[in-house]
């Protein structure tokens, strides 16, 4: 799957409205009101009728509830049609940095104003689930601030960890936490504090896990007894080989500059209370960095489910 094969496949919301449902529904259709696999039917107009039917919409044998297959995901009452839909999502999910709503708006002959819409809804759909599996094996965690002003002249260049927060005016704290060869969780916080990062640390990583962090962390009080080594940034260490471990911060650090590249580049400004949907984004690109952009694309697809993001949750700000 690539632009090209979903230009010429889904040239119309019908054809990619019937990609979607054999995509969603492989094991047939699922009534989004009772949750029955397989027990519906597509409405069609009777010979007698006079008035046309919807195309697309099923009727639930068990429950009598008519839905179509955007009923509670991200495309429910988009006026957008589906084949534009699914190539907004091919391109978040194969450019390497993202897609600002300004590009897709132009690429796609949207409303700038229904562009970033869609990529805030797209971006929703890749936040991961709540039943993802903890990390495990070596774990590395760091920090790194975004966005807000650039320093005034005079200020020293390096962040003062220990104090635990962000010293310039509206820079955002993010705080990664990536598995060695497996997947990253990334975090916007208020302040960077033991207290704050102690329940996600909680909830993240496994209890066995070996975590490695550098040495200006505030983190120390928060792993709780954990496998935990640092190395020494301040001496100019990036990484150290012990014992047969190497001890390194390098994986994460190359996430944040991935981070750091597309949000700089591509998105100039963040607002705070966005940042969290631009992590879901990087996090879920870094997560499938292993399969294709097609193959991409096809699992963002399959988890719009029960991923339907109101208008009123996300106050347009652009
Ligand atoms: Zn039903």
């Amino acid at each position: 799957m690539n632009l090209n094969s979903i230009a010429q496949q889904f040239s119309d919301p019908n054809a990619a409205r019937e990609f979607l449902e054999s995509q969603r529904w492989p094991e047939g259709a699922i009534c989004p009101f009772c949750g029955l696999i397989g027990a519906a039917y597509k409405l069609r107009a009777k010979p007698t009728s006079k008035t046309p039917v919807r195309p697309g919409v099923w009727k639930c044998s068990n429950c009598r509830k008519q839905f179509t297959v955007t009923v509670v995901t991200i495309f429910e009452d988009s006026h957008i049609p589906l084949n534009t839909w699914l190539m907004a999502i091919h391109l978040l999910c194969s450019s390497k940095k993202g897609m600002s709503a300004h590009q897709l708006h132009r690429m796609l002959g949207v409303t700038y104003k229904s562009a970033w819409f869609m990529v805030h809804r797209i971006r929703y759909a890749m936040r991961q689930s709540d039943l993802f599996a903890k990390l495990g094996g070596t774990v590395e965690i760091d920090e790194t601030y975004i966005g807000g002003k650039q320093r005034r002249k005079g200020q020293p260049g390096r962040i003062d960890k220990s104090a635990g927060v962000a010293p310039f005016s509206g820079k955002q704290a993010v705080v990664s936490l990536v598995q060695r060869d497996g997947s990253v969780q990334s975090h916007h916080v208020q302040r960077v504090t033991a207290a704050n990062l102690k329940p996600i640390i909680e909830a993240t990583i496994h209890p066995d896990a070996h975590i490695m962090t550098d040495t200006g962390t505030v983190l120390k009080s928060a792993l709780m007894g954990r496998k935990h080594h640092q190395v020494d940034h301040f001496r100019d260490e990036f990484v150290r080989y012990e014992n047969g471990l190497t001890i390194t911060t390098n994986t994460v650090e190359g996430f944040f500059a991935l981070l750091k590249r597309g949000i700089n580049g591509v998105y100039h400004h963040v607002g705070q209370q966005h940042l969290h949907r631009y992590l879901s984004e990087f996090d879920f690109r870094y997560n499938t960095r292993r399969i294709t952009d097609g193959e991409r694309t096809t699992k963002l697809i399959r988890q719009v489910h029960g991923k339907r993001l109101m208008y009123k949750q996300v106050r347009f700000s652009g």
